[in-house]
């Protein structure tokens, strides 16, 4: 199975941190394995930016800056920057992807113990953190596989969504990548480059 790299820059100091992560692994074990990283950040002003009319997210360039040179350097796939509702200023928003570069930047923002609450599913829709995490880690997903981005049609059948993701293009990719890498570093270990 695909093996992808997600680096999460934590700026919550949630100690229930660990868990949330573990539950979002297994949500998602079934279609891809993410190798998660969880890395303590302590910004405490973020700059943010309004992404769409009354909707703010993170500063890009700060967020590129600040942030996506850490991932970078852990090799991620995907960095999603979590952030506690004290330091959230999105206002309309809960999350972004804000890239479409790699490593592909995520967003999320909320309190450690909200939940969502929706008037069907009997009230309760699970926990807020959870369930904007793996919908943006869906978005950076389908970066990968190249198919049609099917969130925002099905989200309320996130179930459907992940299990829609088809991922032997990018890992026939992956895999011509990582032969051409040997064949250079044997090139150039002959002296030939
Ligand atoms: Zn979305």
């Amino acid at each position: 199975m695909l093996s992808l790299k997600l680096f999460v820059a934590d700026n919550t100091n949630w100690l229930s941190m660990p868990d949330k992560m573990q539950a979002i692994k297994e949500w998602f074990a079934p279609v891809v394995d993410l190798e998660i990283e969880l890395f303590d950040t302590f910004f405490d002003d973020v700059p943010f930016e309004e992404y769409a009319p009354f909707q703010y997210g993170v500063e890009r360039k700060w967020y590129e800056e600040r942030v996506v040179p850490i991932a970078k350097a852990e090799r991620a796939d995907i960095c999603l920057f979590a952030l506690d509702k004290e330091d959230w200023k999105g206002k309309g928003a809960d999350g972004w992807r804000s890239s479409t570069t790699t490593p592909v930047m995520l967003q999320a923002g909320c309190g450690e113990n909200d939940h969502i609450y929706l008037p069907y599913n009997g009230g309760d829709y699970g926990e807020m953190f959870f369930m904007i995490a793996r919908h943006e880690i869906l978005h950076a997903l389908f970066l990968y596989t190249g198919q049609v981005d099917i969130t925002h049609i099905y989200p309320h059948d996130l179930d459907h969504v992940r299990d829609s993701l088809r991922f032997e293009r990018y890992s026939l990719m992956r895999k011509v990548r990582d032969l051409m890498r040997k064949l250079l570093t044997l090139l150039s270990r002959q002296n030939k480059l």
